[in-house]
């Protein structure tokens, strides 16, 4: 999910990471805490102490998010959810969850841990601060605690999906409703709507002069604009091709070339006859190899005549090779993140059929226009049962 992210250590079980971003709004933090804040409220202090204090209040707020996150993670694990670890990022922190809720009620339950958490800590600091000599500096450090957990709770509470108030309301309305894309379609929506209005918020904050603040909810506004989408269409494409397998949906009965034949042989008897770019090669029933349009291209035109398929060819990578029973979702997943466009479909050693990109979302396009995705969600079955139970499951 993160390009650069560093491990810092395993808090119960859970690897705790920091994303390059975080670097940058932890320097903001302490540079506007050390220049602004802490001299306002603590002047008698040297520079050198705001600085300090800075720093302190910086961890604190780490601490605080990690704690966040630490609630969502172990209410996670309770409804038995993987979790890929605890990372923070520009925007705060983040949860990886590798599965999503299997129910309205652990959603709302995992949802809730994190601002529950955050409103704990607010008032724990909050009563702490109280008790404390009003002028001292620890009753200032802790006062700001306070007030930032509470920040964190009260806008993680806003109902823009994927933000935790945004969960709580699609684990509501999944309640209610039973379905749960109808219950996604509606949070991200609300998401979109709350998105442009922290943006508009910001730019007329930014605009009568409240500097940083305002574009900072800009950026936030896009962020929540952006993870929303993204978080509705993600479960579209994973919903389409729920209960799917490879089997289901490839190209059966490819067309396939033998290393002997010629270049030319090829382009007009297979490539342009049949309007594939990409051709499995096959030798005594073995796959071989692949060729292209992009490799036989590559070759000078004039050269077609004499040059066959095996000088041309490349070695089959065994990324690219796959299993009939794959489900459509980890199929999908390695055309996206691995080498090739076009996955060849191997059965006890013979090719089957081949899966491209187009054969995936193709299917999508059609569940989707059909209308029957949100069906198969409601009553929580495929609308056609799978093809065949996997037996042997190809390694990823
Ligand atoms: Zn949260």
């Amino acid at each position: 999910m993160f390009g650069q992210s560093i491990k810092l250590f395993d808090l119960l079980g859970f690897p705790i990471r920091i994303d390059a971003s975080w670097f940058l709004i932890a320097g903001l933090i302490v540079w506007s805490l050390t220049t602004g804040y802490f001299p306002q409220t603590l002047p008698g202090l040297a520079p050198m102490g705001h600085l300090a204090l800075g720093v302190v209040a910086m961890l604190g707020l780490f601490a605080s998010l990690i704690l966040h996150e630490l609630a969502h993670s172990l209410v996670a694990r309770r409804y038995g959810l993987g979790i890929g670890g605890i990372t923070l990022f520009l925007f705060g922190g983040v949860a990886e969850l590798n599965d999503e809720p299997k129910s309205a009620a652990s959603e709302f339950w995992i949802a809730i841990a994190g601002p529950a958490m955050s409103g704990a800590l607010a008032l724990l600091a909050g009563l702490i601060a109280a008790a404390l000599p009003d002028t001292g500096v620890l009753a200032v450090l802790v006062g700001y605690l306070a007030a930032v957990n509470l920040m964190l709770a009260l806008f993680n509470l806003l109902p823009a999906f994927p933000l935790d108030g945004g969960r709580v309301l699609r684990a509501w309305l999944w309640h209610r409703s039973g379905d749960l894309l109808a219950a996604t379609a509606k949070a991200s929506g609300t998401g979109v709507v709350l998105a442009f209005g922290l943006m508009g918020l910001g730019l007329l904050s930014a605009i009568s002069g409240g500097g940083i603040g305002g574009v900072w909810l800009v950026m936030i506004g896009f962020f929540v604009l952006t993870a929303s989408r993204g978080a509705y269409q993600q479960l579209l494409v994973k919903d389409g091709l729920r209960g799917r397998h490879v089997a289901d949906l490839m190209t059966t009965n490819p067309h396939m070339a033998h290393p002997g034949m010629r270049l030319d042989a090829l382009v007009e008897q297979v490539m342009l006859a049949h309007a594939i770019s990409f051709v499995p090669v096959i030798a005594e029933g073995q796959l071989v190899g692949q060729i292209d349009t992009r490799m036989v291209q590559a070759t000078p035109r004039v050269e077609w005549g004499q040059r066959d398929v095996a000088s041309v060819m490349a070695p089959v990578d065994p990324d690219c090779v796959i299993s009939p029973q794959m489900t459509a979702q980890d199929a999908l997943a390695r055309l996206i993140a691995g080498p090739g466009r076009k996955l060849i479909v191997v059965d006890r050693g013979v090719v089957c059929g081949v899966l491209s990109l187009r054969d995936l979302l193709g299917h999508i396009a059609v569940m989707q226009a059909l209308g029957g995705v949100s069906h198969s969600v409601r009553t929580g079955k495929a609308i056609a049962p799978p093809v065949r139970k996997p037996m042997l499951r190809q390694q990823p």
